[in-house]
């Protein structure tokens, strides 16, 4: 039978696992985005707190003993991931990324959400206080790709109008 604990840091271990997939998203993303600059500028902010999602995530995992450095199955655990939330590549035109990202953000604000939960049933103060803090910059990313996509949606319709090839980044 599963403890509790081993729940937590095998959910803990999984989002470890999103941050680094996330990561690698982002940063193909920014790379490829020339005529979007608001929206590169809000990848790029989101890659910083990615990266302190990940410097936290280890903190929690060292603590319970579970150093991600020793993560054989982290590559495992990403690509289940990247198959739950579908092709997260990211060398997709600008809308469709957009979108993805979008997903990504709701498939981060579950994972903590259930993380919370987790970490409050067995008394992990630390854990739910990590969470908690990052938990919010899922919601303001996802809400921030949310509204902003009506815009993305024109600028790439008026510069695909445009017969531009390099509408799409
Ligand atoms: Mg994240
Ligand atoms: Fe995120």
């Amino acid at each position: 039978m599963t403890k509790p604990n081993e729940h937590l840091v095998d959910w803990l271990r999984d989002a470890y696992a999103i941050e680094k997939q996330a990561e690698s998203m982002l940063k193909a993303q920014s790379s490829r985005l020339e005529h979007y600059p608001e929206l590169r500028q809000r990848i790029d902010q989101h890659l910083e707190e990615t990266l302190c999602q990940q410097a936290l995530l280890e903190g929690c995992l060292d603590r319970l003993g579970s150093s991600p450095s020793a993560m054989k199955d982290l590559t495992g655990r990403i690509a289940a991931f990247g198959q739950a939330v579908g092709g997260m590549t990211m060398t997709d035109e600008v809308v469709r990324g957009a979108m993805r990202g979008y997903v990504f953000e709701q498939a981060e604000l579950a994972s903590y959400t259930a993380l919370i939960a987790a970490a409050r049933a067995v008394g992990d103060a630390k854990a739910v206080q990590c969470c908690e803090q990052m938990l919010p910059q899922e919601l303001e990313m996802g809400r921030w790709l949310l509204d902003y996509l009506p815009d993305i949606v024109a600028a790439y319709m008026s510069r695909s109008a445009d017969g531009r090839d390099d509408a799409k980044r």
